[in-house]
């Protein structure tokens, strides 16, 4: 299964679908985890740094799981880290980024759906708004983050603890009532089996022993 997914992960570096995308793709490496964290899109440093969360934003987001246990170091070696779309899609004349068009995120899509086929995930990490809405029916944040939903998502049942995105520019998270329910997330992260399972591997890596990932 391994060689699948580096297959796939060097077929997708190489995707051009997008003609207003501005790539590089951006992919994580094959950790063939039950842990799928979906972010939203890269910005415009993650493709020279060749990783998502590469920047602000995963500082914050590192830190958040920090504080329930797994290191930024630890988390890039345990979990599979992707994003609703894979390439930076440029500035919107707003100012902040622009967001991916409906068919920019459809077509990105069907690389979501391979890796579920390849990774069949138990603990699927929504990480702000546009990747919660690739798992459910559009709703506030309020109702999504702090709770725990088990649905059926790419033909594969999952467990989804949603969080808020942790970019700079937000203030959701900061004040009551995100904060109050980003503390909720993550307390029920630190509940989930498949987040256990990576605390322990997570210790086995700093005593250099065998990793259960399957
Ligand atoms: S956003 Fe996704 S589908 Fe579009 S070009 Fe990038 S990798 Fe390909």
């Amino acid at each position: 299964m391994i060689s699948q997914l580096k297959t796939h992960l060097q077929e997708l570096k190489e995707c051009r679908n997008c003609p207003e995308m501005i790539g590089p793709v951006v992919t994580h490496t094959a950790v063939m985890s039950k842990v799928y964290l979906l972010g939203q899109a890269p910005g415009p440093h993650e493709g020279k740094f060749g990783k998502p969360f590469a920047w602000t934003a995963g500082k914050t987001l590192f830190r958040w799981f920090s504080t329930i246990g797994i290191d930024e170091e630890s988390f890039r070696n345990l979990a599979y880290m992707a994003a609703v779309c894979r390439c930076f899609p440029g500035k919107a004349s707003s100012g902040g980024d622009r967001v991916p068009t409906p068919a920019e995120i459809k077509t990105c899509a069907s690389w979501i759906e391979r890796e579920f086929q390849l990774l069949k995930p138990k603990l699927v990490i929504p990480v702000g708004k546009l990747a919660i809405e690739q798992c459910f029916e559009s709703a506030p944040l309020v109702d999504r983050v702090g709770q725990q939903f088990t649905i059926e998502l790419y033909g594969n049942k999952c467990d989804v603890i949603p969080l808020p995105h942790p970019s700079g520019a937000s203030t959701w998270f900061k004040r009551d009532p995100g904060k109050s329910l980003l503390v909720e997330a993550l307390s029920l992260l630190t509940k989930h089996p498949e987040w256990q399972r990576m605390l322990i591997n997570s210790q086995l890596i700093r005593n250099n022993q065998r990793l259960d990932l399957t």
